[in-house]
């Protein structure tokens, strides 16, 4: 595994740096947001770990410009702001988790297993777990292949990041079932989490924005307030 860490203060690099290494990943480390884009771009690692305050271009644009050309790099945003409007700026950035400094080495282990482990589940598809590897809701509207890692909204094609994907996967799976905000959590980012119903709200939206035809009139992507969320309607499950 081969992590790509985008941070200017060189103590928090190195400290982060060392705390992978120990863990037997490959570290790189950029400075800057250009030369932590051009390095994201290359396309050779499994993870970006990417602060967000960053001479020249900041890490939210670094961000944007990551997803507006598609790539699907898991990404944890760093900051030493903790307001719940950096955190859910940031991940309607299109991050996959926050982390919030000062950190410690444990907490950044845990951060960084949960999004190496989400985004091979995606890409594996799930022929080892023995769960369907296609689903689609009984109107034929929506459709997903685990095994092609593909995602169709009627005539669409729609490309969602690793934890799009999951959430949109537990929802199908589970269709017709209200899943909570704390099993959702649980099963899409891991079982450290479970409070975060915050990282539920952005990723419901935009997964609403993707795959719904009215997406602020949702008819798939349930919300049932307080609770949780529900796939509505009946779902097919079938392997190819
Ligand atoms: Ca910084």
């Amino acid at each position: 595994m081969r992590i790509l860490v985008v941070e200017d203060e060189t103590k928090v690099a190195s400290f982060i740096q060392r705390g992978l290494e120990a863990e037997h990943y490959t570290v790189d480390v950029a400075s800057d947001g250009d030369t932590g884009l051009a390095r994201a771009l290359e396309g050779h690692h499994d993870l970006l770990i990417l602060d967000l305050m960053l001479p020249g271009r900041d890490g939210a644009a670094v961000l944007r410009e990551l997803r507006a050309r598609r790539h699907t790099l898991p990404i944890l945003l760093l900051t030493a702001r903790a307001t719940v409007v950096d955190k859910v700026r940031g991940l309607d950035l299109g991050a996959d988790d926050y982390l919030t400094k000062p950190f410690s080495n444990d907490e950044l282990q845990a951060r960084v297993r949960a999004c190496l482990r989400r985004a091979s589940s995606s890409e594996n598809g799930n022929e080892s777990s023995g769960q369907p590897e296609i689903l689609q809701s009984e109107d034929g509207y929506l459709y997903m292949n685990m095994v092609k890692r593909q995602v169709r909204a009627g005539d669409r094609d729609i490309r969602l990041t690793p934890t799009e994907f999951e959430l949109l996967r537990q929802l199908m799976l589970y269709a017709g079932k209200v899943l909570t905000h704390r099993s959702l959590l649980r099963a899409v980012w891991g079982p450290e989490y479970g409070e975060e119903a915050d990282y539920l709200r952005v990723y419901v939206r935009q997964l609403r924005l993707k795959v719904e035809k009215e997406p602020s009139n949702p008819r798939y992507i349930i919300t049932e307030p307080g609770i949780g969320y529900v796939f509505r309607g009946n779902v097919v499950a079938q392997n190819v």
